[in-house]
Formats: structure tokens, sequence, C-alpha cells
């Protein structure tokens, strides 16, 4: 089969390439490497069944080309990292919005099955436990930055399942909940290869907030396999699935099993959002996946626990 992965040297994305390339299938990948690695993907670079195209989503003509060869895709080029999104407010929605709408119209042109990525972050400020598919979005005001990514991802999502009503295209969306491993950059701002980092620098973790706040951390390969047997399973088409861990943990409590993992001598700060992000900064307090519908549909429970998670990172960066 010939698979079309969208942000395939991405960290994801080149893991999922990785991944497919193993099980025999041709991969083509699309990626401007603005936070994809030509590193990511070293390992596969050489095979005859894999080809790169360094290029953005947006360019119309490769993209039609690349759609018409592929028999499936999987569109994972986004803007990531809340840093990114603070930084680079009309990139962001430039690629999350019209890139996600050229891969959906040229899939849908051609019939082509997608799996869109989609993100935790659109369930906004709740503070439930156990968040599920249905549920309403709490979004910040228009003028916080952060809720622009979280409204575009959503813009994917209606359009991924109007495209399915409407056209009857083969769409199958994952919201995927803080997906981490090796290969995840803490540049763009996520927590734990920076709390990983720092760690092993011997440097200050530094929390932002009171780190209350939780997550629910995913290994990078559990989400593979969430997204891979979702799009084998024709009943996931039209649907919307939480991809994720439902164990909730503070943040403080990561940065305490960093530093015990890593046996570091490095300090945990508390520092304010203010001062991370700017001004007016919203986080979201709790953010924690009801995953009965996956689990119902193909099986899905994450088997990486947190602390197996923290050291394949920190094996990551002491390489
Ligand atoms: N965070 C932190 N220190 C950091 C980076 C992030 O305390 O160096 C916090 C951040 O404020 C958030 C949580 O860790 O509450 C997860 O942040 P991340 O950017 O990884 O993901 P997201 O906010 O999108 O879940």
């Amino acid at each position: 089969m010939k698979v079309l992965i969208t942000g395939g040297s991405g960290f994801i994305g080149s893991h999922l390439a990785e991944r497919l390339i193993a099980a025999g299938e041709e991969v083509f990948v699309i990626d401007n490497l603005w936070t994809g690695k030509l590193s990511n993907i070293s390992g596969i670079q050489s095979n005859k069944r894999f080809h790169l195209v360094v290029d953005t989503i947006l360019n119309e003509a490769v993209m039609n080309e690349l759609v018409f060869k592929a028999d499936q895709i999987y569109h994972l080029a986004a803007a990531v990292g809340v840093r990114n999104v603070m930084d680079h407010p009309v990139e962001t929605l430039d690629i999350n919005v019209k890139g996600t709408e050229t891969v959906l119209r040229l899939a849908n042109k051609f019939k082509k099955k997608v799996f869109i990525a989609s993100t935790s972050e659109i369930y906004g400020k709740h503070v439930e436990h156990s968040l599920s598919e249905d549920d309403n979005r709490v979004m910040g005001s228009v003028k916080k930055r952060r809720w622009a990514y979280a409204c575009s991802k959503t813009l994917d999502e209606f359009l991924g399942l109007a495209y399915h009503e409407e056209k009857k295209l083969p769409v199958v969306i994952g919201r995927l909940f803080n997906t981490v491993g090796p290969r995840q950059t803490g540049r763009y701002g996520m927590v734990l290869p920076t709390f990983v980092q720092s760690a092993l620098l011997g440097r200050p973790i530094t929390v932002y907030g009171d780190g209350n706040q939780t997550r629910s951390f995913t290994h990078v390969m559990d989400v593979l396999d969430a997204i891979t047997r979702l799009m084998a399973e024709p009943m996931a088409e039209g649907e919307v699935f939480n991809i994720g861990s439902d164990k909730e943990v503070t943040i403080n409590e990561l940065a305490q099993r960093v530093k015990d993992l890593t046996q570091s001598e490095s300090e945990i700060e508390h520092i304010p959002y203010e001062k991370a992000y700017g001004p007016g900064f919203e986080d979201m307090e709790r953010r924690c996946p009801n995953i009965t519908r996956v689990g119902d549909l193909i099986g899905f429970k994450p088997s990486y626990d947190l602390d197996t998670i923290i050291t394949s990172v920190i094996e990551y960066f002491k390489q």
C-alpha cells in the first residue's frame, strides 16, 4: 500500500513512517521541516520504499500529485507546541486551517481515506476528570492567542466530519492527548522533554503556575497502535476518538518523577505563567480522556506507564 504522511519528519510522523516501512508499505512524506527534522527519518531515508518531499502542504500542485498517488493519508502536519502557537499565530492558523482544507479537498477529489490528527486542546478549559468525545468545548476569549490553536483544530474536525457526511469520504479523527516519547523536542514548550533536559543538565526544572494542573501522558508507540488500528477499522470512519492515557498526573508530580528517575540535583522551581508565556496566558487545569470509545472499538489500552515513558525519554536524551 502507498501511504502519505503529512508532517512525516516530525516527532509522531517519523515514528509512524518507520512503523509503516517496517510493515512493508511504501511511504510518502511531505514536511516543510518547520518543526520536523531530517535526523528523525535518517534511519529510513535510504529505503527504496521511502520518499520525502520537503515542501508545505499548502503547495496545491505538489499535494495534488501526492494525494493522487497515495492509497491512504495520515494528516499530521500542523503547528505544534504552545510556545510555537503563541509566537506564530498567523502560521498556526494558516497551516491548521488551509492545510487541512487542502488535504481534505484533494482526498475527496481522489476518494482517499484520511486520518486527521486532532488534539485534546479542543476541550478547552474543562475541569472534569474524564473528557468524552461528545462533551462541550470551553473556549477562552479570542484575545487569548492560545485558543486559536484549539479553534483551528476544531474547524479541522468539523470539516472532516462534513466531508464524511456530505461526500461520503472515509475520514477518521483522533484527538491526541499529550503524546510523548523519543524525538520530541522541548523547543516548542512541551513539558516532558523540557523537564528531562533540565534535569540531565542540572538546571532548574521549571514548573509553570502552581503545578497542580494535570495532564495524561501517552507514549508515541501506544498512539501509533491506536491510529493505525483505527485506520484499519471501517467502523471508525466518520467518528472522533480520544487517544491517550486515562492516568492523570499533576505537573508537580511529573517534575518530581523526572528528578527521581534522572537522579538529578536540579531544583524544582515554580514560575508564573506570565513569565513563561506573557500576560493573560490561560492554561488548562485538567486534561484526562475517557477512552471508552476507542477501547470498545479496537480494544485500545495504553501499555506504557508513566515511569517507563519518562525512562524512554531520559534514554533518548542521554544518547
Ligand atoms: N509546563 C511547565 N513547564 C514547562 C513546560 C510546560 O510547567 O517547561 C506545563 C504547562 O504550563 C502545562 C503542562 O506543563 O500546564 C503541559 O504543557 P505542554 O506545553 O507540554 O502541553 P499542553 O499545555 O499543550 O498540554
